[in-house]
């Protein structure tokens, strides 16, 4: 019986070990799949259902194996795909930058060129108008010269455009007077203010620092061009320009913040139209052109030098009641 016992054991610790061996290959494989290892098979040392475990394992590892390598050439051609693409649009982008830049250098050539010959024009007309004419030669005479003064102004403003398109809008630093600057642009526009029977006031702060370094020019057009447009699309009521020294988003001169404000209470502005008129060439609406003039390009510049100035420029209105830019 000892002998049974034995052989017993014996065949058991055979029999353990044949079933074992193949399970903890089995286990050991799986790590290797864990950690994305997929070349390892199993040799096939047995039979049964413990086969059957290892052929599935093997075959499972095959799939994996492909799988990896199909993702992998995927994503390899999907790179290259993504590198191409990027590569024509860097090109479609350079090529759409030079067209921009000769389109806006062959603007301002053209628009400096046709200046000149207006300042004669301009020139020899004020010079007539300055001679003694019959009523209605002076009319005609001064039909010219206000005509030319709107053409002017209109290349003016191209040219400042074009200038900013290219990147090539350079700013001035030169010391100047704030509150002067003020009074002369509300003493510019008063008249115009006075003919439409609107009030037009200053509103400047007296502890602001008033001698600042920065591009009076610039600055000039900016407040012009915002008194303005406030001037212009008012009917009734008063235009205010006022100005402060403020943190809030304010336009920096000589490292000093100032809020410049224009106020009116004209026909102001819709809502969803507010970011739009920014733009260039946009005007609120059609009828604007017929009934005001202009050309829309204003506040594109305007926003530009502003920006170029450090600062932001923006708008607050409500239809019917007036703006405040
Ligand atoms: P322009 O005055 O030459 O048309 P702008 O760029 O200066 O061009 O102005 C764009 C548009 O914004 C104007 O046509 C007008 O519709 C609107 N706008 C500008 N300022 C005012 C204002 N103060 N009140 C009402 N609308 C304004």
């Amino acid at each position: 019986s000892a002998l049974v016992g034995l052989i017993g054991c014996v065949f058991a610790f055979w029999l353990s070990g044949r079933i074992l061996r193949p399970v903890y290959e089995v286990l050991a494989g799986l790590k290797n799949v864990a950690e994305g290892n997929f070349s390892h098979k199993i040799p096939v040392t047995v039979g049964g259902e413990l086969r059957r475990l290892i052929d599935g394992f093997n075959v499972m590892v095959d799939g994996l194996r492909h799988y990896r390598r199909e993702t992998v050439r995927a994503r390899e051609a999907l790179e290259q795909r993504v590198n191409e693409r990027t590569r024509e649009l860097l090109n479609e982008k350079e090529r759409a930058e030079a067209a921009n830049r000769t389109k806006s250098e062959f603007l301002a050539r053209m628009s400096h060129e046709i200046r000149t010959p207006m300042n004669g024009v301009r020139g020899m007309t004020e010079l007539l108008l300055s001679s003694p004419l019959a009523e209605t030669d002076r009319r005609y005479a001064q039909t010219i010269q206000d005509s030319g003064a709107a053409l002017l102004n209109i290349f003016n403003d191209i040219l400042d455009f074009s200038k900013i398109e290219a990147g090539r809008m350079e700013l001035e630093h030169e010391p100047f007077c704030i509150r002067k600057l003020a009074e002369d642009v509300a003493g510019m526009l008063a008249t115009t203010a006075q003919n439409k029977g609107l009030e037009l006031a200053l509103d400047v702060d007296p502890k602001i620092h008033n001698e600042v370094n920065g591009d009076i020019g610039r600055l000039r057009q900016v407040i012009i061009n915002l008194v303005g447009n406030a001037i212009k699309f008012t009917e009734h009521g008063e235009v205010v320009l006022r100005i402060n020294e403020s943190e809030d988003p304010a336009l920096r001169i000589d490292h000093r913040r100032f809020r410049i404000e224009v106020q009116d209470t004209g026909i102001g502005i819709a809502n969803d139209k507010l970011d739009a008129i920014f733009d260039s060439f946009i005007q609120e609406d059609g009828s604007t052109t017929r009934r005001f003039g202009g050309t829309g390009l204003g506040l594109a510049i305007s926003r530009q030098l502003v920006e170029l100035m450090g600062a932001q420029l923006r708008v607050d209105s409500e239809a019917g009641k007036g703006s405040t830019c």
